[in-house]
């Protein structure tokens, strides 16, 4: 997939729209989910432009990916999600339910989550109800 660079997160980094900033360093972005599916929603992004995980993995640079776990670990425990658990996700493409096309990896927490997924009355695949 092209990256198109007019997607809304790309808008985010480039300052042209808003967002809930929780964390910055010189690779890495995260701020808060704007339609939340549990207590903290966070996202958490690269700044290079990466369409999805494959993408990252196979062009980031190495001090990109390991500044992308790190941040991870850093946003976790500043967000209280370290003690209690909470869930890591990367949707990727059609069949993962992806609507932004700029890699980002969803950090939900804050209750428990229940099952990973379920199907929804159209058959997709979504959080459950009550991660909500
Ligand atoms: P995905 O379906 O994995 O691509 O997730 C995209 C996520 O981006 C969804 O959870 C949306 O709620 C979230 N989102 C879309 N626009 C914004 C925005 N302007 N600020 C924060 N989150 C957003």
């Amino acid at each position: 997939m092209t990256y198109n660079p007019q997607n809304i997160f790309a808008k985010i980094l480039r300052s042209e729209i808003p967002c809930d900033k929780v964390f910055e360093n010189d690779h890495v972005l995260a701020f808060k989910d704007i339609t939340p599916k549990a207590p903290t929603h966070i996202l958490v992004i690269p700044k290079g432009y990466y369409t999805d995980v494959l993408d990252f993995g196979a062009r980031a640079s190495k001090e990109e990916i390991t500044a992308f776990s790190r941040a991870i670990a850093k946003i976790a425990k500043a967000e209280n999600l370290e003690s209690e658990g909470f869930r890591s996700i990367t949707n990727t493409g059609l069949n993962g339910g992806q609507e932004v096309p700029h890699y980002h990896m969803h950090l939900l927490g804050g209750k428990k989550l229940g099952a990973m997924v379920c199907e929804n009355s159209t058959g997709q695949l979504n959080l459950p109800d009550d991660a909500q």
